[in-house]
């Protein structure tokens, strides 16, 4: 009968439900088993270029975990488990020290580039990151202004008030902020002009469309212009093609990111393009850099 279908269908539902949630809980504890074995989580670092010269000017780290049985899994997967269960703390901290410590790193070898650390909201509501950077950055001798910290602008807008104090303690102490993933969210403009943020990051999306969708492009456009009449300096991520790199050079984009220029690499694997500190961007570039 219908009812008897209705139940079928209520136990399937129920049965997606409880196999999820079984994940995210055996996830959640085996993340925790990670932090405290050595091996399974580990950075990529991604470079971030001067669109007008193709100066190497940062990288990006991007983390990653390596599960035993899993093979590797995105962070879009297991960040947002770890700031449900208070995790991301302990897992933000260790990602700030190692990346600080790579940084330290490659300025013994002589290169200097800019550190973008990707931090979760939640480590900002808990009121005491920027001592902890601080601290970190004084006992390993890194100047601040080689560290950029990238927060998500939803999630910034969201929690305005209560991280307002933690984002101008940083400011002040010479670390650079970026927004991520701009766009996406809903920044008032008489907010972003006064947050003490020097960078926005033109959300991927926006750069994938904007050669197919003429409004995409305006948009583009326009964030560009607002940054810069704010002050701030505007990067891409995302950015694929030549042509992509092209149209953001031409209107003006200060720095990009993406695939065309390297993916997200161990460290070792980006020492050689570090030391010589610069990209050709005026060929196609895309043959140093598939798969
Ligand atoms: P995000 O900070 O916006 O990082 C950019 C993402 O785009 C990265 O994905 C990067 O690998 C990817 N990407 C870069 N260039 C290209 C491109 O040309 N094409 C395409 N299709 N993708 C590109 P990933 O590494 O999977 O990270 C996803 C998100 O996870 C990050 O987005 C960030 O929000 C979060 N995340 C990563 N590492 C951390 C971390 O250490 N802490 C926190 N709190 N979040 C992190
Ligand atoms: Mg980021
Ligand atoms: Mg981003
Ligand atoms: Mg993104």
């Amino acid at each position: 009968s219908a009812k008897d279908e209705g139940g079928n269908c209520f136990r399937f539902f129920q049965s997606v439900m409880t196999s999820k949630m079984t994940r995210r809980i055996k996830l959640e504890q085996e993340l925790r088993q990670a932090l405290n074995s050595s091996g399974q989580l580990m950075l990529f670092f991604q470079p971030k270029v001067a669109l007008a010269s193709g100066q190497v000017t940062g990288v990006e780290a991007l983390l990653r975990w390596h599960h035993p049985e899993e093979g590797m899994l995105s962070p879009v997967e297991f960040i947002p488990i770890a700031e449900d269960s208070g995790l991301i703390q302990e897992l933000g901290d260790w990602v700030i020290v190692q990346s600080l410590w790579q940084l330290r790193e490659w300025q013994r070898q002589d290169i200097f580039v800019e550190m973008a650390i990707n931090v979760s909201v939640k480590q900002l509501l808990r009121g005491n990151l920027s001592d902890r950077i601080t601290s970190l950055v004084e006992q390993m001798e890194i100047e601040p202004r080689y560290v950029q910290l990238e927060v998500t602008e939803s999630h910034i807008m969201d929690n305005m008030n209560r991280i307002m104090q933690q984002l101008q303690t940083l400011a002040k102490a010479g670390f650079s902020l970026a927004i991520d993933d701009f766009g996406t969210g809903h920044s008032s403009l008489a907010r972003l002009r006064d947050l003490p943020f020097k960078v926005l990051k033109i959300d991927r999306s926006f750069v994938s469309n904007a050669l197919k969708e003429s409004k995409d492009q305006q948009l583009v456009a326009a964030i560009i212009d607002i940054g810069h009449s704010m002050n701030k300096s505007v990067i891409a991520e995302g950015i694929e093609t030549i042509e992509q790199q092209l149209l953001l050079q031409s209107l003006g984009c200060d720095e990009g990111q993406g695939y065309l220029y390297s993916r997200p690499r161990p460290a070792k694997q980006l020492l050689g393009l570090l030391q010589q500190g610069k990209i050709e961007l005026n060929v196609d570039v895309s043959a140093n850099d598939r798969g």
